[in-house]
């Protein structure tokens, strides 16, 4: 598995030239690679070689900073926001 690429049995195609992680396609979207329960601890079983969108997705959520994104996912698990990003 050689760094930052996702195994190829974790994806799946999205039209014809894109692919997603498996189980993010369709509702109820839950990655693959996701380890744990939602709100109470989860963990990326992949992370070192997660996608791109992952790795830009609300870089600073670890420390506590969410932004509007971030925020929105939380939102549809019911739960709260994080600390918004200073001004
Ligand atoms: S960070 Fe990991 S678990 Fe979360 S969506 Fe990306 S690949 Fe899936």
């Amino acid at each position: 598995m050689p760094g930052g690429q996702v195994p190829a049995g974790l994806i799946e195609p999205i039209g014809a030239r894109r692919v997603c992680m498996r189980g993010t396609a369709a509702a109820p979207r839950r990655c693959v690679a996701l380890r744990g329960q939602i709100g109470v601890a989860v963990s990326c079983a992949i992370y070192e070689f997660r996608p791109g969108a992952c790795s830009d997705f609300a870089p600073l959520a670890a420390v506590g900073r969410g932004d509007e994104a971030c925020n929105e996912a939380r939102r549809r698990h019911q739960l709260p926001p994080l600390n918004p990003l200073p001004a």
